[in-house]
């Protein structure tokens, strides 16, 4: 089945307003509007405002790099889906590995996250991925069945056409150790399976499936030739205009 790639930049706690902007200029310029793809990009939350007029009628979306789950109230810190809508974007990030690792973010406060962006209609990513030691310790599978089960908990078949799912093994994550191909593929194809398990063959077929973990210009085309990859989730090379246009033009 031929699914449309995603593309997506993280700028994680990088870029002020200037350079933010010049960046995402640069950006929509790179981008040659090929219709099997999509292109996301992710600035921080201060930007995404100026940074969704900038991008206006380039066919490239913005998102978020997290949201809560409630439109109002007493969050401090967070920031809700209608302020995302409200600024420009249409998509949330979701589970990063440094959210789950630096800020303690749980499958459970995960999961209302995933919820919260599919009821005010924000496309969700969600991410997941091992780090060395259970990797190493052969656990890959099952931390990934917890957190795909967990983080999808209540969604149901229909919901999950708001639902992509970035696989990140956390230690590929800017470490310059990008996982290979037939490591990721092996690991989309089985997430793709679980998919299929807890919802139906329809949805698993339907579903975007991205690699994140030093995703370069020199490795985006192997990657992405790989049957179960769908796009990339992509953090430092997402900085640099020559770099990420080369990576969202992929071959
Ligand atoms: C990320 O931030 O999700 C990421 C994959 O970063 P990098 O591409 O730098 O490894």
């Amino acid at each position: 089945m031929q699914r449309k790639a995603l593309i997506a930049g993280n700028w994680k706690m990088h870029t002020t307003l200037v350079d933010g902007c010049a960046l995402a200029t640069g950006v929509a310029k790179s981008f040659d509007g090929k219709d099997d793809r999509e292109v996301l990009i992710a600035p921080p939350f201060t930007i995404v405002s100026e940074v969704s007029h900038v991008i206006k009628d380039s066919g490239v979306i913005i998102g978020g790099q997290n949201v809560c789950w409630e439109t109002s109230g007493a969050f401090t810190g967070e920031i809700s889906p209608t302020m995302l809508h409200d600024a420009g974007a249409t998509a949330a990030i979701i589970g990063h590995s440094e959210r789950r690792q630096i800020f303690g973010e749980n499958d459970e406060m995960i999961n209302k996250r995933v919820r919260g962006a599919i009821k005010f209609k924000l496309l969700a990513v969600l991410c997941v991925g091992e780090t060395l030691e259970e990797r190493e310790s052969g656990n890959t599978f099952s931390v990934l069945e917890t957190q795909v089960r967990k983080g999808l908990d209540q969604v149901t078949a229909e919901e999950m056409k708001q639902v992509v799912i970035a696989y990140e093994p956390v230690w590929a994550i800017g470490t310059g150790k990008t996982a290979s191909k037939e490591q990721a593929q092996e690991t989309h194809a089985f997430i793709r399976g679980l998919i299929e398990n807890l919802f139906e063959k329809g949805v698993a077929e339907e579903l975007r499936i991205l690699y994140g973990g030093s995703v370069k210009p020199v490795n985006i085309d192997e990657l992405m030739a790989q049957p179960d990859i769908d796009g990339a989730l992509v953090g430092g090379a997402a900085l640099d205009v020559e770099s990420f246009g080369r990576i969202i033009n992929f071959k």
